[in-house]
């Protein structure tokens, strides 16, 4: 074993989970510092034949960084800004080891463009996600309604695939063969990210209802309504979903949670938010939170009792409300896998193209109360992409919910949708779909092996790929 290489003992039995609290297995484990040190600690697993696993920062909630056997190659200390520059057109870049996390990123960019005050539109809430992770899982920030997704602001990736080739790519066809793929087919070691101007001015507005039924079809209405994309100048940037589950289970930890505990009390008879964000110009934004003030009190939402805040570091704060609702239930199910370490994360991710939302949960929550089931319900309201995460008690109750996912999923591809939209397949979702998702990805997966890692020593068991990673 080479000098970067560790031997796995109980000193680094962090690196065998991740925040889904899938648990798995490895012989050793490397932190390289360089891309130099990088290649030769491949070579050397190339050689010997040995599986890897490749780790960011471990937040992934779907076990795609928990190795099954072989060898952990964790990033994380590759974290340094290479360049950056201001491009003609008024965008930025900002060139990037993959081990970066987010909340270095948005520091780096603010001290590099501090005049022209530059973002990368890029943020799912967690923000000790790194950049390498966030391009390998395809994962999505809370504006991306607005936005678009993350590998539109990805302009070039330099990778090392299975065969040790050192590889640039800026082409689309060839960035997609390494984005969202989970790392199946190499390691990222260098990204090109590019930045846009911060909107001019930007609102968070998180109104509260009585009942589910008002926020849902407050969210209906919005789409009816065209609110997104109105208004002089602004536009709707984000339409998150918090059922009153959640709502009640984020109350009962604020205090723990050191960037929420000042925020206000959320009253006991709420049962649903919706957070709704504008970026753009001050009357534009004006104008379209007009709008949703009195659609939502058609709904039953009393507009003095919105929390309504502007300004990017108060939006902040709003950010990290919502962002409260993935963290509650990591932290119940990480108390679950305490006393039964078979229980794991179980929250879909599934795309549902349709029209009537509040239709939607209604059968969600039949179909919870069917199979005896509890759990809560959040997520991008206006695109039909909702969370419902369970919160078993037992092993007998996670086996259900696996049983209730499968039947989702069949259904949504019967339908038209997503059953996996921005947390990836990892070996949790692999596990739980099997079969019903496998085909579907097999031949692409086969032509990405046979190009990239034709040994199929990366990230066995992602994505559907073979590979042993342990039973759900
Ligand atoms: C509380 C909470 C909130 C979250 N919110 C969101 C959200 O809003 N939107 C969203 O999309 N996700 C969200 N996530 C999921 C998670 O943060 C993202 O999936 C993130 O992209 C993972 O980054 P990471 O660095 O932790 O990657 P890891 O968990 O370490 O790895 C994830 C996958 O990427 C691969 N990988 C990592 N680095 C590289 C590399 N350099 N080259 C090749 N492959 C690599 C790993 O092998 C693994 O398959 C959330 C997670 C938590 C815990």
């Amino acid at each position: 074993m080479g000098q970067s290489m560790i031997p796995m003992s109980k000193v680094y039995q962090e690196y065998l989970i991740d925040e889904s609290k899938y648990t798995g297995e490895a012989q050793s484990i490397s932190f390289p510092e360089s891309e130099e040190e990088l290649l030769k600690i491949l070579a050397q697993l190339r050689d010997a034949q040995v599986p890897v696993t490749i780790q960011g920062g471990k937040t992934g909630i779907t076990g795609g960084s928990v190795p099954g056997g072989g060898h952990i190659l964790n990033v994380s200390r590759m974290n340094r800004v290479k360049d950056s520059c201001l491009s003609p057109d008024g965008t930025g870049r900002i060139v990037v080891e993959p081990g970066l996390n987010l909340m270095d990123l948005q520091k780096e960019i603010f001290a590099r463009f501090r005049k022209e005050q530059m973002f990368w539109p890029v943020a799912p809430t967690e923000t000790s996600a790194t950049v390498g992770g966030i391009a390998a899982t395809g994962a999505q920030g809370i504006t991306r309604l607005l936005y678009g997704d993350s590998r539109t602001y990805i302009e070039k990736i330099k990778v090392i695939d299975g065969n040790g080739r050192c590889l640039e790519l800026t082409k689309a066809e060839e960035l997609d063969d390494f984005l969202g793929k989970e790392g199946i087919t190499g390691v990222i070691t260098e990204l090109t990210l590019i930045l846009v101007p911060c909107p001019e001015e930007m609102w968070g507005i998180l109104f509260f209802f009585e009942e589910e039924r008002g926020a849902l079809q407050f969210i209906d209405q919005m789409k009816t309504a065209g609110q997104e994309s109105e208004g002089r100048g602004a536009q709707v940037a984000s339409v998150e979903y918090l059922d009153g589950r959640i709502l009640s289970m984020i109350e009962a930890r604020k205090g723990t949670m050191s960037r929420i505990r000042e925020l206000p009390e959320v009253a006991s008879d709420v049962d649903g938010a919706v957070y709704v964000e504008i970026h753009g110009a001050e009357n534009g934004i004006e104008e379209i939170a007009e709008g949703l003030m009195e659609l939502a009190a058609e709904q039953g939402s009393d507009p003095d009792t919105a929390w309504a805040v502007s300004g990017s570091g108060e939006v902040e704060k709003l950010h990290a409300f919502r962002h409260a609702a993935p963290e509650t239930c990591n932290l119940f199910i990480e108390e679950m896998h305490q006393k039964d370490p078979r229980i794991t994360k179980l929250g879909t991710d599934m795309l549902v193209k349709e029209e009537n939302l509040w239709g939607q949960v209604q059968t969600y929550r039949a179909d919870l109360e069917e199979a005896g089931l509890q759990g809560c319900i959040f997520g991008h309201g206006l695109e039909g992409h909702l969370h419902i995460n369970l919160l078993p008690d037992s092993y007998e109750a996670y086996e259900a919910g696996i049983r209730l996912f499968r039947t989702w999923a069949a259904e949504v591809l019967n339908g038209s949708g997503r059953v996996l939209e921005e947390h990836g397949a990892g070996k949790l979702k692999s596990r739980i779909y099997g079969e019903l998702l496998a085909g579907a990805y097999q031949e692409e997966n086969e032509r990405l092996k046979s190009t990239y890692d034709p040994k199929e020593l990366f990230n066995q068991g992602n994505r559907f790929t073979a590979g042993k990673a342990g039973e759900v």
